[in-house]
């Protein structure tokens, strides 16, 4: 097991950009995480990549933080937060990931917190028909899942190759589903095999039903950066 918990270290960096917060090493990471995109090079943007306006010594070019393309001041103004970056202050965006990264903000602002907090679900590993009770909740930086029960597990949130979500209630005109489960398959350390592992929201007095269901909405949309972060 690998310590998940253990406190890593940060370090202030300066890029073009602006100031970034990340971790001393590489591999600490968040598995949410953005790189910074290359910026497109001022040679090869001379008009605003939006609305066209031509560049000169009155319009002047900006980088979006987000994309590294090239806009007049109009087309990217919005300075919006971009935690996946590791930016300390808001950054300047053109609308585009501007929206994105306000979408992203909830995540950040809730969701995030959500899951580290926890929730209790009965967890059954691989084809056992066996389940455990156990409280599943993401470790503090980010990398980790932890399932604590009579058994305690660690999944590397950058081995994930699957989540998928269970409901029930479906109707064909996307009515009223509701969360009630998880399937998740990952790569166990050593293992080339995918484990699979299923989660169910309880029955049991000592669990919360809306927390079991706020927990895997945070899941499921935590699993779409995920996805995102790899493709990069
Ligand atoms: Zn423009
Ligand atoms: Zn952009």
């Amino acid at each position: 097991m690998s310590g998940g918990e253990a406190c890593d270290g940060k370090k202030l960096v300066r890029s073009s950009s602006g100031l970034r917060m990340v971790p001393e090493h590489h591999a600490a990471r968040s598995p949410f995480g953005l790189d910074e995109p290359p910026w497109v090079p001022d040679k090869d943007c001379p008009r605003c990549m939006q609305c066209e306006t031509k560049f000169d010594f009155i319009t002047r070019k900006h980088h979006c933080r987000r994309c590294g393309k090239c806009f007049c001041d109009k087309c990217c103004s919005k300075k919006v937060p971009l935690p996946r970056m590791c930016f300390v202050d808001p950054v300047r965006q053109c609308a585009e990931c501007a929206f994105i990264s306000q979408k992203e903000t909830e995540f950040y602002d809730k969701q995030l917190k959500v899951l580290m907090n926890g929730a209790t679900f009965s967890v059954a590993r691989g084809t056992s028909e066996k389940s455990e009770m156990m409280v599943c909740r993401l470790s503090n930086n980010q990398r980790y899942l932890f399932l604590d029960g009579d058994s305690h597990y660690e999944i590397e949130i950058a081995q994930i190759s699957t989540v998928q979500i269970l409901t029930e209630g479906f109707t064909p005109g996307g009515g009223n589903t509701r969360a009630t489960g998880m399937l998740l398959q990952y790569k166990a350390p050593g293992s080339e095999e995918l484990t699979q592992m299923k989660f169910t929201a309880s029955e049991d007095f000592n669990s919360n039903k809306k927390l079991s269901a706020a927990w895997l909405a945070a899941m499921h949309k935590a699993a779409k950066l995920l996805y995102e972060s790899r493709d990069q």
